[in-house]
């Protein structure tokens, strides 16, 4: 007995063995690989968990530095101490995506702008793009100061830069600038370009979501082409401030697009639909997007139904002009 036991023990200190055998850098790169394809934090949080070395080496500046957009991906229920923790560490491993997510939610959430923007800055000079659009929009509304901080020469060269690494949104709203002589002289053919070549990537990334849906034998019951991921910190964003569980100053308004999330910093910060006056865009890019997601079904001018009502008397037909939401 004593000696099966012996046997016993042996043969579980060799399996140890195997484990601890492995070298730290071998190690290493597998959890980099992890942490930067996980499709939720919890794919990579609970491997720390399984044991102290896993954990040491997970929270090693090389694993944190590639941990990728999904596996930062914090929602607002997992919001905490530990959480905000976790991406100063990985902000301090030099990881972009997360000076980018922490930029927006210290600048948006936490009112905190002078780091919020420090760390968008940050991921910018390393030509993230999301980054350098989100920095744009910050110049272009002058947000976290007054109106007179606005500096659009400064919002276009940032949304230029993005827009050349390829990022949708930025060739979007520099199409809307050129076409409107926007911080940038106008040139309509130029901008109507961006906007297609924005136009013809968003449509393809949807149809490769949409590929991938069908691959992963999906149900699909609506045939339509997806609508475009919207990226986890704009869902923070947008659960943060519509939850309830933090109230908007008095006067402020959230950008009406649902993909967006931003909140005013001041009042009137965001230019408003000039047709309904209801909705309001931190954005050229948000507010095309809305109105041709939602918000040209909904948008009814304010004095139509005075228009109406006058014109019922006189028996006459009342033009509506079709496109004067777009703007
Ligand atoms: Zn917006
Ligand atoms: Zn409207």
């Amino acid at each position: 007995m004593m000696h099966l036991n012996k046997k016993l023990r042996l043969e579980k200190k060799n399996q140890n063995n195997f484990f601890d055998d492995l070298h730290d850098d071998l190690i290493i790169s597998i959890l980099r690989k992890l942490s930067s394809s996980a499709s939720s934090p919890s794919d990579f949080l609970t491997v720390l968990l399984t044991c102290k070395r896993l954990n040491r080496l997970g929270l090693h500046p090389l694993v944190l530095s590639k941990a990728g957009t999904h596996t930062l991906a914090v929602t607002l229920e997992k919001w905490s101490d530990s959480s905000h923790k976790f991406l100063k560490l990985c902000v301090n491993a030099g990881n972009i995506n997360a000076c980018y997510a922490l930029g927006m939610i210290r600048f948006y959430c936490l009112q905190n702008q002078v780091s919020g923007a420090s760390l968008m800055a940050k991921a910018a000079i390393k030509s993230h793009a999301p980054a350098l659009y989100a920095l744009s929009v910050i110049q272009f509304n002058g947000s976290g100061g007054s109106k007179s901080d606005r500096n659009l020469r400064a919002g276009v060269a940032l949304c230029a830069r993005s827009a050349y690494l390829g990022y949708v949104d930025a060739l979007r709203e520099l199409g809307h600038c050129l076409q409107d002589g926007y911080g940038v002289p106008r040139d309509v053919s130029e901008g109507r370009r961006l906007l297609i070549q924005a136009n013809a990537r968003e449509l393809a990334s949807s149809l490769r979501s949409y590929l991938s849906l069908k691959a992963g034998n999906e149900i699909l019951t609506d045939l339509s082409v997806p609508v475009q991921e919207i990226h986890p910190v704009n869902r923070f964003l947008k659960d943060w401030f519509g939850s309830g569980r933090v109230e908007l100053a008095e006067g402020l308004r959230m950008c009406s697009h649902d993909g967006c999330g931003r909140p005013e910093t001041r009042p009137h910060e965001f230019r408003r639909c000039s047709v309904c006056g209801k909705v309001n865009y931190c954005s050229r890019g948000c507010q095309a997007l809305d109105w041709r997601a939602k918000h040209k079904v909904e948008c009814t001018p304010l004095d139509l139904w005075v228009a109406v009502v006058e014109e019922i008397g006189d028996g006459e037909a009342v033009e509506i002009d079709d496109n004067h939401g777009e703007r």
